[in-house]
């Protein structure tokens, strides 16, 4: 049992099948914002990505049988980090598609492997997961002083 996405295996039929339905029209990264602004991130290249590798794992099982390991995956591999961490999941690539595909749902399995699994998370999110399990709220101060602001004048 593995939290996340680190390879194909690891996706649900919906999002490989998503993979192979991508038609490249490019919808989807010419309204994300992440994209729009200079970062890394084109959820049309996660579609393919996800695609390239799934036909990599098809070609292995193909000539080397079902428990081949060649030692890559979808993340470091194909996709980076820092591709994953430019979204904002403002789903607009969602939306603008015209078949219906979801790249979000795929960026946020992968990002869900790198904290659950790697303990990877920019030093801003690890930091707001630090005082919402002490605190239980994303900010710095104790539950029991939320409501000192009733009390000044
Ligand atoms: S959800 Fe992420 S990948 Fe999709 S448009 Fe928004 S920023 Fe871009
Ligand atoms: S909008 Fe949809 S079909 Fe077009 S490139 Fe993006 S994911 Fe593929």
């Amino acid at each position: 049992m593995r939290f996340g996405a680190r390879d194909v295996r690891d996706l649900s039929w919906k999002q490989l099948m998503d993979a192979y339905t991508c038609t490249e029209c490019g919808r989807c990264t010419s309204v994300c914002p992440a994209n729009i602004t200079g970062k890394l991130l084109s959820p049309r290249k996660i579609m393919m990505d996800t695609r390239d590798r799934l036909d990599e794992v098809g070609k292995n099982i193909d000539k080397y049988g079902k428990e081949h390991d060649d030692d890559k995956a979808l993340l470091n591999d194909y996709i980076s980090p820092e591709e994953l961490w430019a979204c904002t999941t403002c789903n607009a690539c969602t939306e603008a598609c015209p078949v219906n595909i979801d790249p979000l749902s795929i960026i946020i399995d992968m990002r869900r492997y790198l904290v659950m699994e790697q303990s990877q998370a920019p030093a801003e999110l690890n930091g707001m997961f630090t005082k919402i399990e002490n605190n239980q709220a994303p900010w710095q101060f104790s539950p029991a002083d939320r409501l000192n602001w009733k009390n000044e004048d």
